[in-house]
């Protein structure tokens, strides 16, 4: 795994910060089909420029519910510079500094963040002048960018890629790194706790950086582990935590840099909306997943509350049948250490590879099981497979047309698959290529 860069863009509204970050986002095209029912923010996404790889942060759209300008341009610097490593100020070169502007380069100079500063909407050579009283700032030099015209975004990409530090390869072999999502108050602090259990921790990760310092590193049973830190920004209290974008951005940072996720949910209070919106971006991520239902402490229950909460979880979070369910209460601590055998389970079922022999087996008999029928003016066969990745497993399939495979066809052979070679905590992806 490499460590990305993080950029994130600030700066006043309709300065043009969304437009400039679509641009730089661009389209980008995903082996993982969109998952039905999991709705997009776009204010978090991978970019590249050159070499380069990088995530890139829309703070724009990270809104408070009361309309303050102040403090909420004051969230989404103080946000900026406590996730990027570079930051990109957009001004409109059309209207000068104005005081919103000024506040905004008072508080990234004291972050000592390097900042790329763009004036935006220069649209043609008639405005250039325009950029000088930028520099007045005190941020560096401004660059004229036409965001809608998608001129100097180049310009400002490569000074933001000479200002990324190093990128390095974040070798963690041995250590399983997980993260615990979930909306504000379904017990991911408490749930931490319980599972670092004190006497656990022999390591508390000191150096590092700032934004890494709050992850903690421990050993249990043998196995090292590194639990990342979700809630962020703690020292800062819990004042943005109830900004759900807010929470959804760090949620996306942690199943990053995690190798598995505990998707929480209230066991009391049930299944929400915010719910099935982070347990989408976890699914997506192809990392290993486990469900977990924090609070059962306070459930009523009888012989059949389990099941139904178990069929109930099914059917919200479909995609993610993979997904082992575990029912703790982080409070008083029961259950909690059944949860290391579900994380090493799915971490180790991410790395798994099969033999291709066996593999091609298991298709030949599936095929024979149940054949393929027509579908789009022609019947799919399959040729071989291969496994060509892990993290997630990822199976290629030559077969004469990949447009004869019809989706539940595909689905039919991931569950044979998995009957197979058991997968259980991880999702596989199976793609199609022509084969002449
Ligand atoms: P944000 O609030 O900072 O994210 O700003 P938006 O990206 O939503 O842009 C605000 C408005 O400025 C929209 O109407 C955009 O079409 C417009 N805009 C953005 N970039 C440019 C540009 O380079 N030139 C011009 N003329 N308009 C732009
Ligand atoms: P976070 O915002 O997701 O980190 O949630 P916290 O860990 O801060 O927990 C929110 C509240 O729920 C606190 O008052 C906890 O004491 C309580 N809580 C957490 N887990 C449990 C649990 O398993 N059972 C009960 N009864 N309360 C819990």
């Amino acid at each position: 795994m490499m460590r990305k860069g993080v950029v994130a863009i600030v700066g006043r509204a309709n300065v043009g910060k969304s437009t400039l970050f679509n641009r730089i986002v661009g389209e980008r095209v995903s082996i993982v089909e969109d998952t039905p029912g999991v709705t997009r923010d776009r204010i978090y996404a991978h970019a590249s420029w050159l070499t380069r790889d990088f995530s890139v942060i829309d703070t724009g759209g990270i809104e408070l519910a009361q309309r303050d300008f102040v403090k909420e341009i004051r969230m989404q610097a103080e946000i900026a510079i406590e996730e990027a490593d570079v930051i990109i100020f957009v001004v409109n070169g059309r209207e000068g500094v104005l005081p919103e502007d000024e506040l905004v380069a008072r508080i990234l100079q004291k972050s000592k963040k390097p900042v790329v500063l763009a004036v935006n909407k220069i649209d043609d050579v008639n405005f250039r002048d325009a950029i000088y009283d930028f520099y007045a700032l005190g941020v560096g030099d401004p660059i004229p960018v036409s965001s809608s015209h998608g001129i100097g975004v180049g310009d400002v990409l490569d000074e933001v890629i000479a200002l990324l530090p190093d990128e390095e390869e974040d070798d963690h072999e041995g250590e399983i790194r997980f993260s615990l999502i979930g909306r504000p108050n379904v017990g991911k602090s408490s749930l931490t706790n319980a599972l670092l259990g004190e006497e656990r921790v022999i390591v508390s990760d000191i150096e590092g950086t700032t934004r890494d310092a709050i992850d903690t590193a421990f050993e249990k049973d043998g196995q090292r582990y590194r639990v990342i830190d979700t809630a962020g920004m703690r020292k800062r209290g819990k004042v943005y935590e109830n900004v759900e974008k807010y929470s959804v951005l760090r949620a996306l940072s942690a199943i990053e840099k995690s190798d598995v996720i505990l998707v929480l949910v209230d066991g009391e209070r049930g299944i929400i909306e915010q719910d099935k919106h982070i347990a989408g971006y976890a699914h997506e991520s192809g990392k290993g997943v486990v469900l977990v239902v924090n609070k059962w402490d306070l459930v009523t229950k009888d012989e059949k509350t389990m099941a139904k909460m178990t069929k109930k979880l099914r059917e919200d979070f479909k995609y993610l049948d993979y997904a082992r369910i575990a029912f703790v209460s982080a409070k008083q601590g029961s259950r909690v250490d059944t949860l290391f055998d579900l994380i090493l389970e799915a971490y180790e079922n991410q790395r798994k590879r099969v033999s291709t022999s066996v593999l091609n087996d298991v298709l030949i008999d599936a095929q024979a099981m149940n054949p393929t029928s027509n579908f789009e003016g022609g019947r799919l066969k399959i040729y071989y497979g291969n496994q060509v990745a892990i993290n997630p497993p990822t199976f290629v399939l030559f077969v004469n047309d990949p447009k004869f495979l019809h989706f539940s066809y595909k689905r039919y052979l991931e569950n044979k698959l998995r009957e197979a070679f058991g997968f259980e905590g991880t999702p596989i992806h199976i793609i199609c290529r022509k084969r002449d």
